[in-house]
């Protein structure tokens, strides 16, 4: 029997329509900037890293019409974003705003997965959206929870009336997940039925607040929620959230990040006389140099391009401006130890490299061995294949005016 294929088909609701008044500032602290990124479109990109997320719809808030033109303007090249709409007054409002043009875009399925993520909570991470969305499409409502570690009292104003038992308590985040069907009646019971004293302060409540009747079936289960996983609500959260970034990052990567991604590079350089000639970082005596502005590495240059390519990172050119006077006579090492440091920012391993040089002369298998010493010195443990080649006296290298290099890299995520 062939297995039945399922495909979930997941959306998001991501909440940044408050005035965060407990953050000082002109800002609203989900435009709050983490590296030069507001909070939110960390969210945003950090949903759309799951396949299995079909949709997402942005809420802003009412009142800034500026503030939802730069959201739109911000998720523009993500077309999975399928709307910024205003919020409303409340955080239910606006969830229920949100809902509203998700349901206008899409033709949502009973159980399609729905979850709702703060727009304040920027370090979510993407395996905990898998597990919400593992929970909430076998029918169940999921909500992430961490234990409290300090004590946790009840009070009546400032009187201690007990100490509260820490295992039967939990701290609740998002991304809460929610059948798409119960989530449009819990939104539905809250308008027929508000509660200004008790508001619903997320979905869980929402639930919670439904009649027995009308939540038959349906679990609320609490999944492992992550410390990191913090939401920005004072200034001291913020530098919190930027000391947790190098390991978010490294999950994360560039968004949307491949999980594979390869870089093609090429270059030719002429020969000169009067220069020394540098391949793969090693110098080869007795021989015609190359014409550059750097020392004219070929085969270094066609894999720092590679590496660029790989990583989305442009090409040598943009980096390292061949008029620049810095670079002058440069060791072309240098450009390779900075394009391995922008896949390590990105949180990437580069993980093979091949390279093909074309030359008629020199002779260059007996550098092939100290070539590659050299060169995985400086790209640390890959897979590096170094091949050279003729071409059989045809062209400009088969005329010995030059020599050619071709390379490809492919980097992974971690
Ligand atoms: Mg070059």
């Amino acid at each position: 029997m062939a297995a039945e294929k399922v495909t979930t088909r997941g959306y998001a609701v991501i909440v940044a329509a408050g005035a965060g008044r407990r953050c000082p500032g002109p800002l609203a602290k989900q435009f709050l900037e983490l590296e030069g990124q507001p909070l939110y479109l960390w969210s945003v990109k950090a949903f759309l890293q799951d396949p299995r997320i079909h949709g997402v719809v942005l809420v802003g808030p009412a009142a800034d019409e500026a503030a939802r033109a730069g959201m739109r303007e911000a998720v523009r090249a993500f077309p999975r974003v399928l709307a910024v709409v205003a919020g409303g007054p409340t955080r239910t409002d606006s969830v229920a705003c949100g809902i509203d043009a998700l349901t206008e875009q899409v033709a949502l399925a009973d159980n399609d997965p729905v979850l709702i993520h703060d727009g304040a909570r920027p370090l979510v991470s993407a395996e905990l959206i898998a597990r919400i969305i593992d929970e909430t499409a076998a029918g169940r409502v999921a909500i992430p929870v961490t234990t409290p570690t300090a004590t946790v009292k009840q009070l009546d104003r400032n009187t201690i009336l007990k100490t509260l038992p820490r295992e039967t308590l939990g701290l609740a985040q998002t991304p809460q997940g929610l059948p798409c069907k119960l989530l449009l009646r819990a939104l539905e019971y809250y308008r027929r039925h508000p509660d200004p004293a008790r508001p619903a302060t997320d979905e869980s409540a929402l639930v919670e607040a439904l009649p027995e009747a009308l939540r038959k079936g349906f679990n609320i289960v609490a999944v492992a929620g992550e410390t990191r996983n913090l939401k920005i609500t004072f200034p001291e959260d913020l530098r919190l959230a930027r000391a947790l970034l190098p390991q978010s990052l490294q999950e994360h990567g560039s968004f949307p990040a491949p999980p594979f991604a390869t870089g093609f590079g090429y270059d030719v350089h002429a020969f000169a006389n009067q220069r020394e000639l540098v391949l793969g970082g090693v110098k080869i005596p007795q021989h015609t140099g190359l014409a550059g502005h750097s020392d004219a590495d070929v085969l270094v240059h066609a894999l720092v391009d590679a590496i660029l390519g790989a990583v989305g990172a442009g090409d040598i050119g943009q980096l390292f401006p061949d008029h620049d006077p810095a670079y002058k006579d440069m060791c072309s090492l240098r450009f390779l130890e900075k394009a391995v440091e922008l896949v390590r920012a990105q949180g990437r391993l580069l993980l093979a490299a091949d390279i093909t040089v074309v030359a008629e002369t020199p002779k260059l298998a007996p550098h092939i061995p100290a070539m590659r010493n050299c060169l995985l010195e400086v790209l640390g443990p890959c897979q590096l294949n170094l091949k050279a080649t003729t071409s059989e006296g045809l062209g400009f290298t088969g005329r010995r005016e030059g020599i050619a290099a071709y390379a490809i890299v492919t980097v992974a995520a971690p």
